[in-house]
Parts: structure tokens; C-alpha cells; sequence
């Protein structure tokens, strides 16, 4: 059975267009005041889990726990990256039914709530991008909030359903979207049974603690740090680390630019891993119909590599300008002519 989303996803044309708006009232102003008893129930966990990991200091590192990390890792990056983000966000392939869920299965085990409301903050990010109604943008509020601080306030506890009807209606998404916590707590009793104390702290707690660092690195330093192909309304960029890290997410302008699509990549040497292991999937019929962006709009909006005239333009202009009369722009035959 094909999980077909209901309506047709967004593209250039229709990005930040009325699809999902009308959420939020047009003068609504986020509200960030808690309580210090909200916040510290709020932020118990993530910091607790923060500080357990420092059991790792004397726990040995065995092979098996070794191995549990890193596949950890990379599976539940790819349920995130692949499945709540391209998928259950902006639905840039399609698949069956079943696969939907196991999608939605390995994202809950990165311990980062639920798909429904996962996928439906995210697209009010998209739609408010670096305005005061962004969840988490580094600009309007502080690197902090948009690395963590937006989760662990009372703010955006609820699940947007109406941010997200055409997923919200499998029954089987809303329940795994209520007890999302699950399928983490089952991987990390897994973890403990197959690799003891080791397996359970390298392989569950610190792989999770640095999924949520790779992950949030997306929210902070991806509107932060890096270049900008795209004149996007946004400030998000292209981060190669940032991509490594996270399969492919790093190349956030692409993204912001064309959001329906599979690939984040848009070019072979912008590694995408996640793209990747899509494609193999799709060799085997698991998922199909992955959406790639186009030669239009690949160049839509396209920011031209026109800085570095622009600025020896302007040289000149100053020079000549000061009154010397002559051309600078070989710096040395300026500074003579005009002595
Ligand atoms: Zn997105
Ligand atoms: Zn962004």
C-alpha cells in the first residue's frame, strides 16, 4: 500500500506560500517566559542524559560497543535526515505504508519526540524563516535557542497537527507520535543486552548525545556559517562539516532553496549520504518518485559569483575618485602613477 501524501508538495513557486499558513495569528509574538519548575522538568532529561555519559570516563570502550555507536549513529541519522525531515517534512520521494512507519520508527529512536511534531515545527521554520515567528532562528533570538533552547522551553511541547494534517492521518503515526519516547527506551534496552554497561553508554548515550548535536547544528550554525548559492528570503547556508555530519543536511541554502526535494546535494561533489542510501532504496522498489530539483531551478535565484569585480570596480571608482586620474587595477602601477 502506497502512503501518498495528500496535497502536492512545495517547490521555488511555492515556497512560503499559503500551503500551511494561517497557524499562527498574523501579530502573534512568541511567548518565552517559563517558569524555573517548567524549564528544570523541561531540561532535567537532556541535561541528565548529558551527564550521564560522563560514566563513559570509566566504562571501557569495547569493539561491540564501538560498533553500536557508529551504526546507531548513522541509522537514526538517516531516520532523521531521510525519514522526518525529507520525508514526513516535505515529502521528497514517496513509499509504502510500511516503510513510513519504520521511517518514523528509527527517527523516535534518536530520542527527538515524535515525526508528527518533529516534521510540523519544522515547516513553520521553513515558513518563517529568520522572522520573529521562526521556532529557532539564530537571528532573531540567540545561538542557544536555536541549538536547544526552543526545544526545552513550554513553548512547542504540543504536536502542530494542523501544521501537518496529511501525515496526522494515519492512526499509526499519531500513536507512535504519542509514545515516542518507545522506541528510544527499546533501543536502549537493546543496547544493554547486546554490549552490557559499554553498549548501553557508548552505543546508546553518547551516540544519542551527539545525534542531538549534529542534529541541532542544522537549526544554529547552518543560518550561521557558510556560503550562499541561492538569494533565499533566509540566512540558512551550505556547510560542508555541517553535511558530513549530518548526511547531507549541511546544505541548508540548497535545501532552503528547493525543499521538496530528495536531495540536499545538489551537485555530485556535494556529498549527501543521505540521497545515497535513497537511491540504492529506490534500486529495490522500497521507495520511489524521489523529487530532484530541475535546470530552472537549479538557476533560479541563482546568487552570481560577482562580488570580487563588483570590489575592484569600486577600487577604481575610489581611486579615481581621489583625483590621480588613473586606473588601479594593478595596485602597483596606481601607487607610481600617482606619485
Ligand atoms: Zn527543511
Ligand atoms: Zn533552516
Amino acid at each position: 500500500m502506497s502512503a501518498e501524501p495528500i496535497s502536492s508538495p512545495n517547490d521555488p513557486t511555492t515556497s512560503g506560500s499559503t500551503m500551511f499558513r494561517g497557524v499562527l495569528p498574523p501579530d502573534a509574538k512568541p511567548n518565552r517566559a517559563a517558569t524555573w519548575v517548567e524549564l528544570s522538568l523541561r531540561s532535567g532529561p537532556f541535561i541528565l542524559l548529558h551527564l550521564l555519559a560522563l560514566v563513559a570516563f570509566w566504562t571501557p570502550l569495547t569493539w561491540t560497543a564501538a560498533i553500536l555507536y557508529v551504526s546507531l549513529f548513522s541509522l537514526r541519522t538517516f531516520g532523521l535526515t531521510a525519514g522526518y525531515h525529507r520525508y514526513f517534512a516535505h515529502r521528497g520521494y514517496s513509499t509504502s505504508r510500511i516503510f513510513q512507519f519504520m521511517l518514523a520508527w528509527f527517527g523516535c529512536c534518536a530520542v527527538q519526540k515524535g515525526p508528527l511534531w518533529w516534521a510540523g515545527h519544522h515547516r513553520s521554520h521553513h515558513r518563517y524563516s529568520d522572522t520573529p515567528k521562526d521556532p529557532h532562528s539564530p537571528h532573531e533570538t540567540s545561538f542557544w535557542w536555536s541549538h536547544v533552547g526552543w526545544i526545552l522551553s513550554n513553548e512547542y511541547t504540543e504536536t502542530p497537527y494542523e501544521d501537518i494534517p496529511d501525515f496526522s492521518r494515519y492512526p499509526e503515526l499519531r500513536w507512535i507520535d504519542t509514545f515516542h519516547i518507545v522506541p528510544g527506551i527499546t533501543l536502549a534496552i537493546l543496547c544493554w543486552l547486546i554490549g552490557g554497561m559499554p553498549g548501553l553508554v557508548y552505543g546508546f548515550l553518547l551516540s544519542t548525545i551527539t545525534l542531538y548535536h549534529t542534529t541541532f547544528s542544522v537549526n544554529s550554525l547552518n543560518h550561521l556559517f557558510g556560503s550562499r548559492r541561492y538569494a533565499t528570503p533566509d540566512d540558512s547556508r551550505n556547510n560542508l562539516w555541517i553535511a558530513l555530519l549530518t548526511f547531507g543536511e549541511g546544505w541548508h541554502n540548497n535545501h532552503h532553496h528547493y525543499q521538496s526535494s530528495a536531495n540536499q546535494g545538489f551537485y555530485w561533489w556535494e556529498i549527501d549520504i543521505s540521497y545515497s542510501i535513497l537511491v540504492v532504496l529506490s534500486k529495490f522498489g522500497i521507495v520511489w518518485n524521489l523529487r530532484t530539483p530541475g535546470n530552472r531551478a537549479l538557476n533560479y535565484r541563482r546568487i552570481r559569483p560577482t562580488a570580487k569585480v563588483t570590489s575592484l570596480e569600486q577600487m577604481a571608482a575610489t581611486a579615481e575618485g581621489a583625483g590621480n586620474g588613473s586606473r588601479p587595477l594593478d595596485g602597483g602601477t596606481a601607487s607610481s602613477t600617482a606619485s
